[in-house]
């Protein structure tokens, strides 16, 4: 057994229960017994899993210590570039969990849960009037998956008037989810290079598109934070030649109120709730990645959708252009309760708000680190900026050794190495929930690093030096990766 008490200052070890464990120990007391032994026959039951012996202090401090081990955006800032790791208020939690909420079972008939449905479709309003689209699904569980529905509504759409491309164009600056979910619906991605502002050029897309291409995925603001200024004229050229506008709208925290998607051309655009509407995210829980449509793709919408007729709310499957069902029953509905929630407590005028001081707060970091770092594109940024390595390139210095190093400054440290667009790119999001005094904390953080790669880079190469763990072999874990012990 390796060391189980803490070692260095208040992160403490923790050894498999399976170590910990002391025969006969145990975290629940019962009745003396008032019947006979009765002993099981092992030849026909086989014998029972060797569990621990732990009392309930044991477990309670076995999980409670695991779960110190993880950085949340509850313990500090996460500037992860493209996740938007905000904080959600607690309030939406709590009302996500009412028990009418969290207790209705999805086989419920329409009139015994008008609430939860008047909710999905009062949702589905809010989200429609957000972007400025007509209709709305919320089945799709996650951002990739709503693109997915997004590929499959513009393939519908296609097939209804005849029609069968086979390409799609994804810019290079797309979120790697696109070609992805592109390929996964049968098309094949064409990438379209982006110019020297980092945006796409109406001419580039001009010349790659032609009527064998289905559309174009368009990620706005694209994943160097920057806003894509020709989306109009660029909808325009592929529109004339018969194909349609997917907007990658998971980037939508840089523009609640700001930017009205449906006049921008754009025809089918999905939103990531779990990134902008209020649901924690980054631990692999349930998520929500609705689609916003314009009318002509509204009859190929999933089913089943939320209807309301006489004053009352169900559900309908009688639409016989839908491409069909994407999950189970109707989607992740607490996480539809918590952005409704968030939408209601923040209102039209704060939710702009909350847009427009995402961008101040990436601007403000861009402006205070670009003499310390290369950064990518100097010009304005949306939610988030992309600095580079280039500078520390001297000493030798890599962004992963930044990256790793602000985690001894208590930060979770950036995306790194994406865009693939950007060599040794770190893509800093700060998000508009932190205050001016934890980014300069954050800025303060970036400069000591500038300074220690000139002063005593090897500080840099062995952070991090205060963690639980210390710097990976990442080659050796991906090669020979070490599961158990
Ligand atoms: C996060 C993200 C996605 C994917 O969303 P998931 O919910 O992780 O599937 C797609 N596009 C962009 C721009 C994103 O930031």
């Amino acid at each position: 057994m390796k060391e189980t008490l803490g070692t260095t200052g208040l992160i403490l070890n923790e050894p498999l229960l399976w170590e910990k464990g002391n025969p006969g120990r145990r975290g629940f007391s019962l009745p003396r017994r008032d019947v006979d032994v009765f002993p099981v026959d092992e030849t026909l039951a086989g014998p029972g899993p060797e569990l621990p012996g732990l009392s309930e202090v044991d477990l309670v401090r076995h999980y409670t210590r695991l779960s110190s081990w993880n950085f949340s955006v509850d313990t500090g800032m996460y500037p992860l570039g493209s996740c938007t790791m905000k904080y959600n208020p607690k309030i939406n939690e709590k009302l996500a969990s009412l028990p009418g909420f969290a207790n209705a079972h999805p086989m419920l008939p329409a009139e015994l849960c008008q609430g939860a449905l008047k909710l999905m479709a009062q949702l589905e309003g809010f989200l429609a009037e957000i972007t400025g689209m007509d209709a709305v699904t919320l089945q799709p569980a996650a951002g990739a998956q709503g693109e997915l529905t997004g590929m499959l509504l513009i393939n519908g759409y296609h097939k209804s008037r005849g029609r069968h491309p086979s390409k799609i164009l994804v810019p290079d600056t797309a979120h790697g989810t696109n070609p992805a979910s592109a390929v996964l619906c049968g098309y094949r991605p064409v990438p379209v290079a982006t110019n020297e502002n980092g945006i796409l050029s109406t001419e580039s897309v001009a010349q790659a598109m032609d009527e064998d291409t289905a559309g174009i995925m368009v990620t706005n603001p694209n994943t160097l934070g920057l806003f894509e200024e020709n989306l109009k004229k660029i909808a325009d050229i592929v529109h004339a030649r018969g194909g349609l506008v997917y907007g990658d709208g998971a980037n939508m925290n840089a523009l609640l109120g700001v930017m009205d998607v449906g006049c921008s051309g754009v025809d089918v655009l999905h939103l990531n709730l779990h990134k902008t509407f209020s649901t924690p995210h980054g631990g692999g829980g349930p998520g929500a990645g609705p689609v916003c449509v314009k009318k002509l793709l509204e009859p190929f919408l999933p089913v089943p959708r939320v209807i309301q007729e006489n004053g009352r709310y169900g559900f309908s499957e009688d639409f016989p252009e839908s491409i069909g069902k994407l999950h189970a029953f109707y989607g992740n509905f607490a996480v539809m309760v918590r952005a409704y929630a968030y939408i209601l407590s923040m209102g039209a005028e704060n939710l702009k708000k909350a847009s427009h001081l995402a961008v101040l707060n990436a601007n403000y970091i861009k402006e205070r680190l670009k003499g310390f770092y290369h950064l990518a594109f100097d010009r304005p940024c949306m939610h988030e900026c992309v600095f580079t390595d280039k500078h520390q390139g001297a000493q030798k210095i890599m962004t992963l050794d930044i990256a790793k190093r602000l985690m001894d400054y208590g930060f979770h440290p950036p995306t790194v190495y994406f865009p693939l667009v950007v060599s040794g790119a770190i893509m800093i999001e700060p998000t508009e929930t932190e205050s001016k005094q934890d980014l300069d904390l954050f800025i303060q953080a970036m400069k000591s690093i500038a300074q220690e790669a000139k002063e005593d880079p090897d500080l840099l190469r062995k952070a991090p030096s205060k963690s639980k763990v210390k710097r990976l072999d990442e080659a050796a874990a991906a090669r020979k990766p070490q599961l158990a012990e």
